[in-house]
């Protein structure tokens, strides 16, 4: 007998609500990603979100519970992606001496302390990320692996709590530039001796770029974009360009129009002499006319001079 169609929705709402923030939250990120939780067991009424505060994504690979783990690389300009891991993580267990198994939930806070850094122990406490472990705790082999250090971590604060999550970046963006700096170091030891140099890797390439450094043996990485206007390729988030008829090719209006407010500002300042001009600003600056000495305020005596016999 056919039943009738009993489409409801569940007495217990929260996990939808929930859903529906993660969606609302997921639209106003796009390059982030979440992941859907399963409809079983204690409802947690949050995720474990894990950020990246750097422009590298990474890959972890820790089977059988993450075999494939994707965090995406924060976007040029941008001060972080993310994505998410649920509350709590089903273990599979084998009864001793059978072959059985049964599911357990585990905190999956204890997950992402070892996900980002596989030598960690396996602790729900956030500070876990900020210490220093070292191989004798957990893993083997995978000293140099901490992500934590390379500007992930879990966090139980979501993307809109703005004020709260800009302490956590900064504590992260911290020990980032401190490990870059390191690293940079390493690189250079590595350059200094011919037979190491191949050894400069990725990493150290990564550092000189996120600290904005160049080095014989590293140039910078532009992330080129095509130009939507011309189709030549243009350095990503430059409001204009030159293009190879040598004409001005404008690609952002409203930026292109604030720089040239901004340097007709300068230019007028100039010519009429008023305060705020520098030798230095000139020297520095790029004018389409060199300026002479009177208009940059630099030779008074010959002015007054001239006045008198005037
Ligand atoms: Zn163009």
């Amino acid at each position: 007998m056919a039943r009738p169609g009993l489409y409801t929705l569940a007495g217990n709402q929260q996990r939808a609500q929930r859903e529906g923030r993660a969606m609302g939250r997921h639209e106003n990120y796009p390059e982030s990603t979440t992941l859907r939780t399963q409809d079983v067991g204690p409802i947690a009424d949050y995720v474990i979100y894990i950020y990246n505060i750097a422009n590298m994504p990474h890959l972890v690979e820790q089977p059988p519970y993450f075999p494939k783990f994707r965090i995406p690389a924060c976007p040029p300009g941008k001060k972080f992606a993310f994505t998410t891991i649920p509350a709590y993580i089903n273990e599979s267990i084998n009864r001793a001496g059978t072959f059985e198994y049964f599911t357990q939930k585990a905190d999956g806070r204890k997950y992402a302390t070892c996900l980002l850094n596989p030598i960690a122990l396996p602790t729900d406490k956030w500070e876990g990320q900020l210490t220093k472990w070292s191989a004798a705790d957990g893993v083997v082999d995978q000293e140099g692996n901490n992500l934590n250090e390379l500007g992930c971590f879990w966090s139980l604060t979501p993307p809109d709590d703005i004020e709260k999550l800009q302490e956590e970046i900064n504590i992260f963006t911290d020990i980032l530039v401190r490990k870059c700096e390191s690293l940079i170091l390493d690189a250079e030891g590595l350059y200094a001796n011919e037979k190491t140099r191949s050894l400069i890797g990725p990493l150290h390439h990564f550092a000189m770029d996120y600290r904005n450094k160049q080095a014989i043996w590293h140039t910078p990485a532009f992330h080129m974009v095509m130009c939507p206007n011309c189709g030549e390729p243009v350095r990503e988030g430059i409001p204009f360009h030159r293009n190879s008829m040598g004409e001005k090719c404008i690609i952002d209006l409203e930026k292109y129009k604030a720089h040239m407010l901004r340097q007709r500002a300068i230019e007028k300042e100039l010519e009429t002499g008023v305060e705020g001009v520098t030798i230095e600003k000139v020297e520095t600056g790029s004018f389409s006319r060199p300026l002479n000495a009177e208009e940059v305020g630099d030779s008074p005596a010959p002015k007054t001079r001239k006045r008198k016999t005037a």
